[in-house]
């Protein structure tokens, strides 16, 4: 086997290792300290392996503090002038998503609206 299709293969078994490490986040979504730590973990991996997080997960936690997003709970959601504003309630980063892009996923969510 050559270097090249090694480093397919470690990529391979790294993304699987993300999406277990993102699954076992949702299962453990009310124990902090466990869905935090794995998040982390699979953020950590995604970096050295150099792994995009798909889009739909990246906003299911807080790139700061890798808190699991609860709406209601641990983020609150706001919609805005063509923008939704994800305020993590533990340590407090704003992330904003263009409306339009959030439409799919916001039907899923409760959210306060800022009116
Ligand atoms: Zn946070």
């Amino acid at each position: 086997m050559g270097w090249k299709e090694r480093k397919a293969n470690r990529k391979k078994i790294a993304s699987e290792r993300i999406k277990e490490l993102l699954e076992f986040s949702k299962i453990h979504i009310r124990d902090n300290d466990l869905s935090t730590s794995s998040i982390k973990t699979a953020v950590a991996i995604s970096k050295r392996h150099k792994i995009r997080i798909t889009s739909k997960f990246k906003r299911s936690f807080c790139k700061k503090c890798f808190t699991v997003f609860i709406p209601g709970k641990t983020v609150r959601i706001r919609i805005g002038k063509g923008k939704v504003t994800f305020t993590c309630l533990k340590c407090g980063h704003i992330k904003r998503i263009p409306y339009t892009k959030e439409k799919k996923y916001l039907k899923k969510v409760k959210v306060e609206s800022e009116n």
